[in-house]
């Protein structure tokens, strides 16, 4: 089996180009920003190239304090470390076992965001991404009957939350991969602000988040990258302080024995890689939490299915690609967002019909 993982998917233009491995160059479009007083740091946690950027005279002491906090998160929310709750949780066989408030709000909001999308998140499926060998690099495309019996054991209600005390039944296994890092990008900008931060901007793997505006006072421009030639941008976009956070089929997949590619998002229906007529999902907004959940849930919901949540729940933007090649924004965008791409792009409205 042909392997390949991809990690990028957005650029910040005019400030720094992030790329595949993380690796980070000054643009030369924009000398008011790359002359500004500015602190960098690049870390790598949760099997992500981070890079966060500050300005001002705090910029050092808050980006120092954020990494910490970034190691911190990691070791609770790992799901491979030992010691990490997570891990505690899913090795109790049914038992109760004591978490921290960042594990207490991320099962509280994959619980509340499971029952907005119709189950399309779902943070129980970490046993089948495992049989598919998303979680090893040994990939293989699983029998559907033994998917079939591991769904059984994906019912999300049955996570028992009380206090900070959690457990999940015997034969249960959580992962926290569709949300940890929009969680992330938050805290990270909760604490640079404290510091006395104005403007910041991080990628945590592509997942964009903004803190203020721009040293100079504009908007940040922010690239999605076109899921078909995941080398390119496809538009740019302008935001103030936000997350910028995408979902897409092309970040991490296999090719199988029989020439299809499969990839790291599952449909919680069949257990097979979400292909419901998206290839990527970009949702804009103020948490980055809610951003991430949203982005992997609608992608798993699809075309039209996504664009009917969002009428329903409208206090986000997004940018869809579909299957077939067509970009719909939504009309918060408008006005920012700007086609790169020879796709066609479609402003989405609240008052029309899908
Ligand atoms: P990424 O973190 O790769 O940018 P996502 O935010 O969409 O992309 O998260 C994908 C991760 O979420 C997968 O690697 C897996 O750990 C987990 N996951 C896959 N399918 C689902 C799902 N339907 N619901 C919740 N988590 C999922
Ligand atoms: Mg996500």
């Amino acid at each position: 089996m042909r392997k390949r993982l991809n990690f990028v998917s957005l650029m910040i233009l005019g400030v720094l180009a992030f790329t595949s491995c993380g690796a980070q160059a000054s643009s030369s479009t924009d000398k008011s920003v790359t002359n500004s007083d500015s602190s960098v740091r690049d870390v790598f946690a949760m099997d992500t190239f981070m890079t966060l950027k500050a300005y001002g005279d705090n910029a050092d002491s808050g980006l120092d304090e954020a990494v910490e906090r970034i190691q911190q998160l990691e070791s609770e929310l790992s799901v491979t470390d030992e010691n990490s709750e997570i891990k505690k949780i899913n090795n109790a066989s049914g038992q109760s076992v004591q978490v921290s408030n960042d594990v207490k709000i991320l099962l509280e909001k994959a619980e509340s965001k499971s029952e907005e999308t119709n189950g399309a998140l779902n943070i129980c499926l970490y046993p089948i991404l495992k049989e598919w060998g998303f979680t090893t690099g040994e990939y293989k495309i699983p029998e559907q009957n033994k998917l079939d019996s591991m769904l059984k054991n994906t019912d999300v209600s049955k996570i028992a939350i009380s206090d900070n005390s959690v457990s999940i039944p015997f034969d249960y296994q959580i992962d926290f991969g569709a949300l940890a890092k929009g969680y992330t990008s938050d805290e990270i900008m909760r604490i640079l602000r404290e510091n006395g931060v104005e403007s910041a901007v991080v990628s945590l793997g592509g997942n964009v988040q903004t803190l203020g505006k721009k040293p100079d006072g504009s908007n940040w421009k922010v690239a999605i990258t076109d899921p078909f030639s995941p080398d390119k941008d496809m538009c740019v976009i302008e935001v103030g302080e936000k997350a910028v956070i995408t979902s897409g089929n092309y970040e991490r997949f296999f090719t199988g024995d029989d020439g299809k590619n499969y990839w790291h998002i599952i449909d919680p229906k069949d257990g097979y890689p979400a292909d419901n007529g998206l290839v990527s999902v970009t949702i804009i907004g103020d948490s980055g939490l809610d951003c991430d959940a949203l982005s992997t849930a609608l992608f798993v919901l699809g075309y039209p299915d996504a664009i009917d949540h969002w009428r329903k729940d409208s206090f986000f933007d997004m940018v869809l690609v579909t299957t077939n090649g067509e970009i719909f924004y939504t009309e918060g965008l408008e006005g920012s967002f700007t086609n790169t791409s020879s796709m066609s792009a479609e402003v989405l409205k609240i008052a029309d019909k899908s």
